[in-house]
């Protein structure tokens, strides 16, 4: 199978997890931001987390630099932009990214300004490429939450025009859902869909929480449930789609192993799966590569990967109309 040529869905992707290393020199230099080095394969190793990290904090980590020159609608916009580049050149037919306002503030740019410009590099990139999108707006949780309902407010203008969804990231603590239900009520009363990050780090019972308190229409990662009855029942009877990220899992040890990721035996057994990067460049990887990763590992064949991309497409927050068409690129 020619991976490169299939037609892809991404639908956990995060911005600052997926900036070009040499758009960091161009844009640290235009700022006046001094980086520890200007040549691009020392920048790349500061941004890229090794295959297995020691810790959580340290994968984390790799995401400081790239967030340092993230501070202007320019930048944000410019690698918006090159990320949507990205994917559409490997094939990607439909891309959500997610990224949290909250860190972009630093320059005092409006939550308003930040959405904006992110959507705006979106949107040229769909105007000269072969690919859609959609933002969804991660809250995280390691930030005082006053601010959340200010970023809500702020993406409501932009609903459905190039904005879709609510999710929360950042470390996850037992039972967060509980202090996190009136936000995420406020955007679905507002008209955003909830994803949530859930069963990466933390217990299946997180992810039970995600979807019974948060309302999530989707799992981030949700790894977890494989030990976990109430969830997994919950999952499969609630059809909530789990955005697995195979090469993320095996970095933060959300998974010993690629071959003990649960990803197959969720698929077999009718669990809604997708096959997503997290992060194209602190996880070093395409889609290419994690469609390449999950097919070859779990002997997948093209039949079962069409069932995954019509998953995908099923569970996408695109429009009805985009939905339809990318539709028509499955076999
Ligand atoms: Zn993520």
């Amino acid at each position: 199978m020619n991976y490169f040529d299939l037609p892809k869905i991404d639908l956990h992707c995060h911005l600052d997890g997926s900036v070009r290393p040499q758009t960091v020199i161009d844009l640290a230099k235009q700022q006046n931001i001094t980086l520890p080095s200007y040549d691009v394969d020392e920048i790349n190793a500061l941004m890229v987390a090794p295959e297995t990290c020691p810790n959580l904090p340290e994968y984390l980590s790799r995401f400081d630099l790239p967030v340092s020159v993230m501070q202007t609608a320019e930048s944000l916009e410019r690698i918006s932009f090159e990320l949507f580049e990205d994917a559409a050149k490997e094939n990607v037919k439909y891309l959500e990214v997610r990224f949290a306002p909250q860190l972009h503030i630093q320059n005092g740019l409006t939550y308003e300004q930040i959405i904006a410009s992110a959507v705006k590099g979106m949107k040229k990139a769909e105007a000269l490429y072969d690919i859609k999108g959609n933002y969804i707006l991660s809250m995280v949780k390691f930030l005082p939450s006053d601010t959340i309902p200010q970023v809500i407010d702020a993406g409501v203008g932009l609903l459905n025009q190039g904005v879709v969804a609510f999710d929360l990231a950042g470390s996850e603590l037992d039972g967060f859902s509980h202090d996190y239900a009136t936000f995420a009520q406020d955007a679905k009363d507002k008209g955003y869909r909830v994803t949530i990050h859930a069963g990466e780090q933390g217990c299946g019972q997180n992810v039970y929480e995600a979807i019974s308190i948060l309302g999530a229409e989707r799992i981030g990662h949700g790894v977890a449930i494989k030990d976990h009855e109430k969830a997994y029942n919950l999952v499969k009877e609630e059809d909530v789609a789990l955005e697995t990220c195979p090469s993320s899992n095996v970095q933060t040890k959300a998974i010993p192993e690629l071959a003990q990721h649960p990803i197959k035996a969720f698929y077999k057994d009718g669990v809604p799966v997708t096959i997503n990067t997290d992060n194209r460049t602190v996880s070093n990887t395409t889609m290419t590569d994690e469609v390449r990763k999950v097919m070859e590992q779990f002997e997948l064949n093209e039949e079962d990967y069409y069932q995954i991309y019509k998953m995908s497409v099923k569970h996408s927050f695109a429009s009805d109309d985009v939905k339809q068409a990318l539709m028509q690129f499955a076999k």
